[in-house]
């Protein structure tokens, strides 16, 4: 049987942190679709521009403006969301993945760094998260086909 490379614990680490958060076109009709608001709205309330990308705010605590106790917009949630733990950096190299583990307990040392790859890529694949544009997209996400 596979050993599953990543299950996620739902500890929140990746939700804490400011500015994270890089929301794409694409993004920003996915989530103001679920909230039910306009973009300008979205963009309004819960966004901020940075190095000409829109990042979603975070609150006093330090989490992301729609954190409570797990993700308050999962369905609706940016791809860089989707995408993580199977960041650029992450994949391409093993050390990156070995220090992760310690920020994130859901990525699993025992499946090993090839077998986190392969399972990454075929995740990343499946949820359609490889379309980069260098304009709006995380850094971290990978774009190779
Ligand atoms: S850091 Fe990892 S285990 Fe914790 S919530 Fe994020 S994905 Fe899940
Ligand atoms: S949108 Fe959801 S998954 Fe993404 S950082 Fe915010 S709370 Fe976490």
């Amino acid at each position: 049987m596979t050993i599953k490379a990543f299950e996620c614990q739902m500890c929140g680490h990746c939700c804490h942190g400011e500015g994270g958060i890089v929301m794409t076109g694409k993004d920003q009709v996915r989530l103001a679709e679920y909230l039910e608001i306009s973009v300008e709205n979205l963009i309004e309330k819960y966004a901020r521009e940075r190095g000409n990308k829109l990042h979603l705010v975070s609150k006093e605590d330090g989490y992301c403006v729609f954190f409570k106790e797990g993700c308050g917009v999962h369905p609706g949630r940016p791809d860089v969301c989707r995408a993580w733990p199977y960041f650029r950096g992450n994949l391409v190299d093993e050390i990156s993945w070995q220090m992760v583990q310690d920020y994130c307990p859901g990525v699993n040392p025992k499946a090993g760094h090839a077998e986190f790859v392969k399972q990454g890529r075929e995740y990343l694949h499946k949820e359609d998260l490889l379309r980069y544009d260098p304009k709006t997209s995380p850094n971290a996400l990978i774009s190779e086909e």
